[in-house]
């Protein structure tokens, strides 16, 4: 049964509030370091006695610090006041980790709050049922943060991409073909074994999130990013925040169908991404050359010594995803595109057609108007973004009651004091 989104809500409660307020804190210190005491309540709009007493609870904790530098008042020439201390947020105070699953192994990453990458660690996937899976997942988390020296005590949590229909608030992987997967309850099964908040999403949104985060998309509060590799995935970022649709499956853009005829992995005929992801790219030359298989890599040796049936696979693949992204600038109407994931690695082949592609299906100046960047994505960075998801949520006002505890909890509750810059 899906819960509604007001049986999520949470009820006006004390610790509501509380929480509320001390998410406003947080993130303006995030978002605004160097700050001031004062300017913090300024702009939260709070009674300056509330936020001394939050800021003096992230102190205690370790999770901000006072700042050395302070500014004068005003430009310096005017009267003497007290000179305000300035705060910024201590990075090594919490550390997320992050894992990219994928059907044949995995990525693990241990990220600070800024985001900076301190240690990243792949390995094969020995057996990929949930049950064997999920255990090597958590296996390897525990020893990523030994092997990035991090106590588990002070990791907020994990995040976990995985390609497939994810339900983010519950969860659970309700369907991933990639993985063969379907209803694996992913949170509580990491949850129990590793003690620590567990958030688990498609691999397209940890992504998002780290664009939200550290990325081109830090800028924007409207953007998508389409991602193109094994399948065509889509992250949806509207005001800010990620778009997930009512049951978790917004940005299914790979099965959105266009006029054709191949089948895709999902059992549908027509789909985008039989077309135009790389396994659809090399369905279709393996088709013109009449071998059984051929790998991307060939498919791309084949295009460079200028193979034209080859080329123009590419070309009709670049221009069914321009089309598609056009349709999305029509709908959306954002401020930027990320193109990004190993199937750019193409290059003009594939995104000359595209870029022209999208220009002739945008509606008037909406082509024009919406800046398009390609992106190179490596397994780390698609797991520090499911790790950047963690420090996301630690930001976010915490007005569900998708868990008990959440990352910051798992900060202030920590007793005692940290001694700031110790891992
Ligand atoms: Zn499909």
């Amino acid at each position: 049964m899906e819960a509604g989104v007001n049986d999520l809500v949470r009820r006006g409660t004390k610790r509501l509030s509380r929480d509320i307020n001390n998410s406003r804190v947080l993130q303006l210190i995030q978002a605004r370091a160097p700050i001031s005491r004062a300017e913090i309540a300024k702009v939260a709009e709070l009674p300056p006695p509330t936020v001394t007493a939050i800021v003096n609870d992230f102190i205690r904790v370790g999770l901000v610090r006072e700042m050395d530098q302070v500014r004068e008042p005003g430009n310096g020439s005017g009267p003497i006041g007290r000179r305000p201390v300035l705060l910024e947020l201590n990075e090594s105070a919490g550390f997320a980790a992050g894992v990219k699953l994928r059907p044949d192994g995995m990525t693990v990453a241990v990220t600070d709050l800024a985001g900076d990458l301190i240690y990243h660690g792949s390995s094969a996937l020995e057996d990929s049922s949930p049950g064997p899976a999920l255990a090597q997942v958590a296996a390897a988390v525990r020893s990523g943060l030994a092997r990035a020296g991090v106590d588990g005590h002070k990791t907020i949590g994990v995040g976990i991409g995985m390609p497939g229909l994810i339900d983010f608030r519950n969860g659970v992987c309700r369907f991933s073909p990639l993985m063969g997967w379907k209803s694996v309850p992913v949170r509580s099964e990491l949850e129990s074994g590793l003690h620590m908040p567990v958030y688990v999403d498609n691999d397209v949104n940890m992504v998002t999130a780290a664009e939200i985060a550290y990325g081109a998309g830090h800028e924007a509060s409207e953007f998508l990013t389409v991602t193109i590799g094994r399948g065509i995935g889509l992250g949806i970022v509207v005001r800010g925040e990620i778009y997930r649709g009512a049951f978790g499956g917004a940005g299914e853009f790979g099965h959105t169908k266009i006029d054709s005829p191949r089948r895709c992995d999902c059992g549908s005929t027509g789909c985008l991404e039989a077309v135009a992801s790389e396994w659809g790219i090399c369905a279709q030359v393996a088709e013109l050359l009449g071998s059984s298989e051929i790998s991307i890599e060939e498919a791309l040796g084949l295009a460079a010594d200028g193979n034209g049936d080859v080329r123009a696979a590419f070309t009709a693949a670049g221009r069914a995803l321009g089309r598609g992204i056009g349709n999305l600038l029509n709908l959306f109407n954002p401020q930027l595109v990320i193109v990004t994931g190993e199937g750019t690695r193409a290059g003009s082949l594939l995104l000359d057609p595209m870029r022209a592609a999208i220009s002739d299906a945008a509606f008037a100046t909406l082509g024009s108007d919406t800046r398009v960047v390609v992106q190179r994505w490596g397994d780390e960075a698609w797991a520090q973004g499911a790790a950047s998801i963690v420090v996301h949520e630690m930001l976010r006002p915490p007005i569900y009651e998708a868990q008990e505890t959440g990352p910051l909890d798992r900060i202030l509750d920590r007793a005692p004091a940290l001694g700031a810059g110790s891992r």
